[in-house]
């Protein structure tokens, strides 16, 4: 064991063992140990252009596809209730670690084996968060998954053209009607002209129903000719 282990000692947030030096320089990670690494819940969309992200935008259907700009869609984890995931995004969304989705982020592009979908982009916009709730957690989740993303691929990060204009109840507090009602109109495009044309990557840190991207994708609209991908960190099941 080496002195640096005793003062900074690492502790694997899956399984709570701690990582030793010798395995962070074996595997290059230093914030998961490598057997929890292996047993990560991978959902393989990256090798699946039709997959469980890409209906819940769509249920499934070309004709929405097309009137949403949707090029691509895909999830790199499944968000699976008893496994440690849960407690990672949660510590990541409310527990003031939002490094999580840094690390997450860079993984998730390492890991991705089809690599036209990072390629085909010019810029990532993160989901915004409504200023209020913004200033409350004082970081916006999406938007360090997207600086993980950044760092690999050197993509820009744009947070200016697309906002949040509605604070709405957390989502796991609305039940599927009101869910539809809460999040439908609830983002704005400032400057849209300016993104014509491009090819954009949605970034969000959990896609359940769909409906807060769909909403997004509606608003995005607005940037005519852009194609849209999307990127959710995990699916829910
Ligand atoms: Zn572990």
């Amino acid at each position: 064991m080496l002195l640096s282990d005793l003062l900074f000692p690492r502790t694997c947030p899956f399984c709570g063992r701690y990582i030793s030096d010798q395995q962070i320089r074996e595997t290059y990670l230093d914030w998961i140990c490598p057997d929890c690494w292996r047993r990560l819940p991978r959902t393989e969309q990256d090798l699946k252009a039709e997959n469980s992200t890409e209906t819940a935008l769509t249920e499934g259907k070309t004709v929405i596809k097309k009137a949403l700009h949707l090029n691509r869609a895909g999830a790199y984890l499944f968000y699976e209730k008893g496994h440690p995931i849960q407690q990672v995004i949660h510590r990541m969304k409310y527990r003031d670690e939002p490094e999580w989705g840094i690390y997450l982020g860079r993984q998730a592009v390492l890991g991705w084996r089809d690599e036209r979908f990072f390629d085909e982009i010019d810029v990532i916009i993160p989901v915004p968060l409504h200023p209020k709730r913004l200033r409350e957690r004082g970081y916006n989740q999406s938007e360090y998954i997207a600086r993980g993303i950044s760092e690999i691929t050197g993509l820009p990060i744009d947070t200016t053209h697309l906002t949040r204009t509605r604070n709405t109840p957390k989502q796991a507090l609305q039940d599927g009607e009101g869910r539809k009602t809460n999040v439908a109109g609830a983002f704005a495009v400032n400057h849209p002209e300016q993104l014509y044309h491009q090819r954009i990557l949605v970034v969000d840190d959990l896609i359940t129903t769909g409906e807060t991207m769909r909403s997004c994708l509606q608003a995005m609209r607005a940037f005519r000719g852009a194609t849209i991908s999307v990127f959710a960190l995990c699916k829910a099941q």
